[in-house]
C-alpha cells in the first residue's frame, strides 16, 4: 500500500448501507502527504499550458486550488446550483437517485482557455462528464481530467468522451 492509499479510509455504509466511502481527509490533514500529492497530481499537466484548473465542488476545491498554484494557473470552482452569483451558466445531470447540477461563472473562462479538470473521486463518472460538457459548451479547449481516487468497479471512465486523458492519482 502507498504513502497516499494508507491516508485513505474506506468507511463502510456511508452515506448509505452497501457504499464504501473513501474519506480523503486523513491525507489532507497530513502535511507532508498533502503536499506530494499535489505535486504527484500535477506531475503530468507540467508544461501543458493550463491557464486554469476547474474544481467541483466541494473537495476537487481543496485540491484545484492547490494544484492550480503549482501549475501557475487560475481556480475556477464548479458549484452546486445556488451558490454562485450571477452571471453563471449550469448544466443538470442525473444520479443514480434523482439529479444534480452545476454551475459556473460564465465569464470564468474565454474561448479556447486550456483548462483542466479535478475532482476527487470518480465514481459512477456523471458528475464528471457533467463538468466537461459545461465546460465544452463554454468553448474551453479542455486538455484533461485529474482525480485523485477512481473506483473502477463503477466504470466511471466509461463516460469520459474524447481525447483529453483522464488520470488518477489511484485507482480501487
Ligand atoms: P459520480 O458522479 O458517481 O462519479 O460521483 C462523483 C462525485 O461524488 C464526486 O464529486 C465525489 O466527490 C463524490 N463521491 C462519490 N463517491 C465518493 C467517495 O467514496 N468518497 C468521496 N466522494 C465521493
Amino acid at each position: 500500500m502507498d504513502e497516499f492509499e494508507m491516508l485513505i479510509r474506506a468507511v463502510p455504509d456511508f452515506p448509505q448501507p452497501g457504499v464504501v466511502f473513501r474519506d480523503v481527509t486523513p491525507l489532507l490533514a497530513d502535511a507532508g502527504a498533502f503536499a506530494r500529492c499535489i505535486d504527484a497530481l500535477a506531475e503530468p499537466w507540467l508544461g501543458e499550458g493550463v491557464r486554469a484548473v476547474c474544481g467541483i465542488e466541494s473537495r476537487g476545491f481543496i485540491f484545484g486550488a492547490a494544484l492550480a498554484q503549482k501549475l501557475d494557473a487560475g481556480f475556477v470552482p464548479l458549484r452546486k446550483p445556488g451558490k454562485l452569483p450571477p452571471p453563471v451558466v449550469g448544466i443538470d445531470y442525473a444520479l443514480e437517485y434523482g439529479h444534480d447540477r452545476l454551475e459556473v461563472r460564465s465569464d470564468a473562462l474565454v474561448r479556447g482557455e486550456r483548462a483542466l479538470l479535478i475532482d476527487d473521486v470518480l465514481a459512477t463518472g456523471g458528475t464528471l462528464a457533467a463538468a466537461q460538457a459545461l465546460l465544452e459548451r463554454l468553448g474551453v479547449e479542455l486538455v484533461g481530467a485529474a482525480v485523485v481516487i477512481e473506483l473502477e468497479a463503477l466504470a466511471g471512465r466509461a463516460r469520459w468522451q474524447g481525447k483529453a486523458p483522464l488520470r488518477a492519482l489511484l485507482r480501487y
